[in-house]
């Protein structure tokens, strides 16, 4: 079999080459500066690769050699913190190597070949080990990192096993004859394998009212964020980053612009985890494809980000993995498409566009690992449809594969409701598997609560319209009382500043108490109306006020206490 070759024509991202007879999916180094690229389409004798660097000013006559390999990760201890490249180089080596120009033909591997890690063994020579099963331990960082069986291996006898220092090329184990270093390499298109797939039945704490009460995503559930240019995507998908409960994260910045990234870059390390204190990088792995790095690469750097999300998973982490966006991804495969003249399916989008969505979404799971734990990967795919027409084929082929939808809606962004999620078009069908976790450790009646305030805001929307045909004067009085509430319960509770240094993340005890609030309210609203009050003086309780500024307040859960009382004592002034 020949791996040498010879370019014979270049269109842009695409190369096609004679005489290396490759596999599909094989790795190749494309010309004389040895660009990266992966074999898409094999004509003949004639294979067409994607690049995934810039290819200007290559030609044809210049050679290409095959790896024979397909485009792999590089797992082990030392990719929390990383921030990487679409093909898993790291940018600050890169930056090292090449300035801030284009970074093409570097060789820079994804995990350090220089630094070592303690190596501590939990099985002994003698043992019997399959697949997945846990070697030993190394901390990274803060964090716990379990050195597993690679899967390649199935099963076999450990004859030798060590401790102390080790890079992650060094081997540390030999089993069946074999040396085991720490890293592995994974094929990136493959999902890695698990024991069993669960339901999920708990949910990504994420801090945001809207999401966690109104539309909650489960831990290895998959949501989807659609919404127009400004209406909140990246904002929402760092807040999750920074604020869900997940243990490790995955954020890719795929072919969106590189000042998004950037904020991201100097933000996180700068953050605390809120729950253990540490800076949010050490649970955190990036990947920055921006707009201006090639289009092919998009594709690499979602495989590459879903297989280090694997990894993870496959030691027991709940993991959250973030893709901002989508729709680059998806137009880079246009792009690929129509470069190599397939037929081209709605919109010019290729025939294979909702396969490949699917295969990338279906990744998210809650499973039973091979290293005997428990795992989940959640996925928070943006989606940027032009114009926020989510009839376009990206939106319309994600919805039929996730079971969230955060819908952003660029009339709340003009009204500056923040966050932008439409409650009357979003939904969760997580809601029924979920309920008894949210009983068990939030409060009975949260499930029954959060339905309260959904028919309140669905209430509302109808009524509307007859506000708009014959104005608000002519509603009878607990229609009115209906669209204070509906009012509060927009204000206070789905409106949710992610810059605020005390409403960005709201734990769901005060979520509970502030929603059970607004239903105390609600009530004491209705017995007023009975003895004769009237709608103007029930608005005007001065506790209702205090409750609309509480969140921002330092002490706010002492503040939501005093509410309470207040509420209390001003409707018994008004003779409930
Ligand atoms: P997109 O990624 O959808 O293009 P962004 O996430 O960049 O939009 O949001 C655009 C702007 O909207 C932000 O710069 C910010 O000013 C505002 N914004 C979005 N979400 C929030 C929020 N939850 N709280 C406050 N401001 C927000
Ligand atoms: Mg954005």
């Amino acid at each position: 079999m020949s791996t040498e070759g010879v370019i014979y024509r270049v269109a842009g991202p695409v190369v096609t080459a004679t005489g290396i007879a490759p596999r599909m999916y094989d790795v190749v180094h494309v010309g004389n500066e040895q660009l990266m690229g992966e074999v898409i389409k094999i004509v003949g004798d004639y294979s067409i690769i994607q690049v995934y660097e810039d290819t200007s000013g290559v030609k044809p006559g210049e050679p290409v050699s095959n790896t024979g390999l397909p485009l792999v990760a590089e797992l082990g201890p030392g990719l929390l913190t990383s921030v990487y490249d679409g093909i898993q180089r790291p940018l600050p080596t890169l930056r090292e190597k090449m300035g801030d120009f284009i970074y093409r033909g570097v060789a820079a591997p994804g995990l350090d070949r220089e630094k070592k890690w303690e190596f501590t063994p939990i099985v002994k020579a003698g043992d019997e080990v399959e697949a997945g099963q846990t070697l030993g331990t190394v901390m990274e960082g803060t964090m716990l990192h379990r050195i597993m069986v690679p899967p390649a291996l199935k099963k076999g006898k450990v004859s030798e096993i060590k401790a102390g220092l080790f890079t992650v090329e060094e081997p540390i184990a030999v089993i069946d004859g074999v040396e085991v270093p720490m890293m592995q390499k994974w094929p990136v298109r493959v999902p890695r394998p698990v024991a069993e797939k669960h339901q999920p039945d708990i949910p990504l704490v994420t801090g945001l009212r809207v999401l966690d009460t109104m539309f909650p995503l489960a831990k290895g559930g998959a949501s989807a964020i659609p919404g127009a240019f400004g209406t909140g995507k990246t904002v929402t998908q760092q807040s999750l980053a920074k604020y869900s409960d997940a243990e490790v994260v995955v954020y890719i910045g795929c072919g969106e612009r590189g000042n998004e990234m950037t904020e991201v870059l100097t933000e996180f390390p700068e953050l605390e985890d809120p729950k253990t204190g540490h800076s949010l990088m050490n649970r955190t792995v990036l990947i920055a494809n921006t707009s201006n790095m090639p289009v092919a690469a998009r594709e690499a750097s979602v495989y590459t980000g879903m297989t280090i999300a694997e990894y993870y998973r496959d030691m027991g982490y709940d993991v959250a993995l973030m893709a901002d966006s989508t729709s680059r991804w998806a137009e880079a495969m246009r792009e690929i498409s129509s470069r190599l003249e397939e037929m081209p399916g709605e919109e010019g989008y290729p025939a294979y566009l909702s396969g490949r969505l699917s295969e990338f979404y279906e990744r998210a799971c809650l499973a039973d690992t091979l290293s005997g734990e428990k795992g989940s990967i959640s996925v928070i795919g943006a989606v940027s449809p032009a114009g926020g027409d989510l009839s376009e084929p990206v939106t319309q082929n994600t919805l039929r594969i996730v079971r969230v939808f955060w819908a952003l809606d660029t009339k709340l962004r003009e009204r500056r409701h923040f966050p932008t999620i439409n409650w009357l078009t979003s939904y969760t069908m997580y809601d029924k598997q979920l309920a008894g976790w949210f009983k068990e450790n939030v409060a009975q009646d949260f499930p029954e609560l959060k339905a309260w305030a959904m028919r309140i805001l669905q209430r509302e929307s109808e009524l509307q319209e007859i506000v708009q045909m014959v104005g608000s004067d002519s509603l009878p009085d607990e229609q009115k009382v209906t669209l204070e509430v509906a009012k509060m319960i927009r204000e206070i509770y789905l409106q949710q500043n992610a810059y605020h240094p005390v409403d960005a993340y709201c734990p769901l005890d005060r979520q509970y108490v502030m929603m059970k609030l607004i239903r105390k309210y609600s009530d004491l609203a209705d017995a007023a109306l009975a003895t004769g009050v009237s709608v103007d003086k029930i608005a005007y309780v001065p506790a209702r006020q205090r409750l609309n500024q509480a969140k921002y307040e330092a002490e706010v859960d002492a503040e939501l206490e005093a509410v309470s009382k207040d509420l209390d004592a001003q409707f018994a002034e008004l003779g409930v």
